[in-house]
């Protein structure tokens, strides 16, 4: 795998990916492999908060209102968090920016440190075959074991490879009409941001329908190229 120390300059990568597409999987890999953290909003909010700091205790203010935390105070805390010795090898950003106006006021925020976004990556998938993927699972109720209606049924049809038990469920959201509207969601909701990444040339896009070691290839190549 690849060094961590051949990135020369800190990444800031956004990483972007329907569920299903592996993008969890993919993010601790760029851990393992360049040193990176994966930051996601959530956690970084309730750090903050737990940490007391000025603008984790005004999340905290916000939150205890019922209130959304402004995109101000999440860039306030991403600024606080960008600024301690771990990441100093570069960050992967989950669940923010989830529009394209965070996306410029990110841009502003990195350009302050004369940074920018090194690359936003679409990890792409046929919705078809994401459909089919997601659809056909269910696992053993026994021990949980996890099958599939088309690639991974019991050696005994009805009894689990594992257990032996014969009872399985499925889950209710892994449904094709559940699956096929978060895929729809998550193109609606992702477009303009896909958008703003290629006007500013920095979007790379990888075909996540293939092996999981393939893509992991694929996405050290990219940041490497990017951070070189
Ligand atoms: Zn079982």
């Amino acid at each position: 795998m690849t060094d961590a120390t051949t990135l020369t300059r800190p990444a800031v990568l956004i990483l972007l990916g329907p569920p299903g597409a592996g993008k969890g999987t993919q993010a601790r890999m760029l851990e393992e492999d360049f040193g990176l953290v994966q930051l996601s909003t959530g956690d970084l909010l309730r750090a903050a908060v737990a940490a007391g700091t000025e603008a984790g205790n005004r999340a905290k203010a916000v939150m205890e209102a019922g209130q959304l935390v402004s995109d101000e105070i999440v860039l306030a805390i991403l600024k606080d968090r960008m600024s301690q010795p771990d990441v100093a090898r570069g960050i992967i950003l989950d669940g923010f920016p989830r529009t394209a106006g965070q996306a410029a006021a990110l841009d502003d925020l990195l350009a302050a440190t004369d940074q920018k976004v090194t690359a936003a990556i679409s990890l792409e998938v046929d919705d078809e075959a994401m459909v089919g993927r997601v659809s056909g699972r269910y696992t053993c109720a026994g021990c949980g074991e996890g099958y599939h209606d088309e690639f991974k049924q019991p050696a005994v049809a009805g009894t689990c490879d594992k257990c032996g038990g014969t009872t399985f469920k499925r889950r209710a959201d892994d449904n094709a009409e559940t699956v096929r509207e978060r895929l729809s969601a998550y193109h609606a909701q992702t477009a303009p941001l896909i958008a703003y990444y290629d006007g500013k040339g920095v979007l790379e896009r990888i075909d996540a329908m293939g092996a999981i070691d393939q893509i992991r290839r694929t996405l050290s190549a990219i940041v490497s190229r990017v951070s070189a």
